[in-house]
C-alpha cells in the first residue's frame, strides 16, 4: 500500500503526518506501508520511520549517476539517503514532463542497480479507453518500459495500474474494469517472464482509491495493492485503506 503524496506538505507536516500514522499501522502484516513525499521531505519521512514497518519512497529519479544535470536526482543519491522504493513513470510525469516509456525503462534499470524498489506506473487515458485501445496502450507501456528488463530484474519491480481518467478525479475504475486490465498486464507478465513471473508479480492499482473502495478493489484477485493520492493525505484514511 503505497501513498503518492505528489507536490504536497512541508518537512514539519511530513512529520506530524507519520507520527500519526504510526500506531495506525504498527500491527500490520498482510501489506507493505510506503509512503512516497518529494525528495526535500525524504530525509523528514526517513526519520520518522526509523524502527517502523514503513517504508519511504521518491517519486522520481533520473538514470545517470551524477554529472552536469541540473534540477536532478540519481538512484544512488535517493539510497544513500535511506530511501527503499520509488514511483516511475507515473502519469503526471508523462502528461508534464515528457516522461516517455524509453525513460521509463531507463530509471527503472537505475532504480534497480541502486537497489531501490520500482513502482511502475501504465495506464490509459480517457479517449484511448473510449476508442477501445487499452490493451494496446498497456501492451505497449509494458513492452518499451519493463518488458526489456532481465527476468531477474523484473522480479524486483511492482506494477502499478493507474488509469489516467480516474487519478485525481474521484472517478475510480469499478472493481471489474480494473481487474480486467491487471488480469490482461499479468498475462503480458506471463507471455514475456513465464508463469511463476505472472503469478508472483505485484500490481498495484492506483485512481481515486478510498477509504470506502478499497475493500471492492482488494477482493479482485488481480488486484494486489494501492497506490493512493489524495486519500493518502491524510493520516486516518490512508490509515483506514491500509487496514482495509
Ligand atoms: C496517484 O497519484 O497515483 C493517484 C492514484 O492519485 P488519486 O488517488 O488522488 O487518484
Amino acid at each position: 500500500m503505497a501513498g503518492n503524496w505528489k507536490m504536497y506538505k512541508t518537512a514539519a507536516e511530513t512529520s506530524a503526518f507519520l507520527e500519526k500514522l504510526r500506531p495506525m499501522v504498527a500491527g500490520v502484516s498482510h501489506a507493505e506501508v510506503v509512503i512516497c513525499p518529494t525528495f526535500v521531505n525524504l530525509p523528514a519521512a526517513i526519520d520518522a520511520t526509523r524502527s517502523t514497518a514503513i517504508e519511504v519512497g521518491a517519486q522520481n529519479v533520473f538514470w545517470l549517476k551524477e554529472g552536469a544535470y541540473t534540477g536532478e536526482v540519481s538512484a544512488p543519491m535517493l539510497a544513500a539517503v535511506g530511501c527503499r522504493w520509488v514511483i516511475i513513470g507515473h502519469s503526471e510525469r508523462r502528461q508534464y514532463f515528457g516522461e516517455t516509456d524509453e525513460s521509463v525503462f531507463k530509471k527503472t534499470v537505475a532504480a534497480l542497480e541502486a537497489g531501490l524498489k520500482p513502482i511502475v506506473c501504465v495506464g490509459e487515458r480517457l479517449e484511448e479507453r473510449e476508442s477501445g485501445t487499452t490493451e494496446t496502450v498497456l501492451s505497449t507501456q509494458f513492452a518499451g518500459g519493463i518488458g526489456g528488463l532481465a527476468p531477474e530484474q523484473f522480479a524486483r519491480i511492482v506494477i502499478a495500474y493507474e488509469p489516467v481518467w480516474a487519478i485525481g478525479t474521484g472517478k475510480t475504475a469499478t472493481p471489474e474494469i480494473a481487474a480486467a486490465a491487471h488480469r490482461f498486464l499479468r498475462s503480458e507478465v506471463r507471455t514475456r517472464f513465464g508463469a511463476d513471473a505472472g503469478a508472483a508479480c505485484r500490481i498495484l492499482y492506483g485512481g481515486s482509491v478510498k477509504p470506502d473502495n478499497i475493500k471492492g478493489l482488494m477482493a479482485q484477485p488481480d488486484i494486489d495493492g494501492a497506490l493512493v493520492g489524495g486519500a493518502s493525505l491524510d493520516p486516518a484514511s490512508f490509515a483506514s485503506i491500509v487496514n482495509f
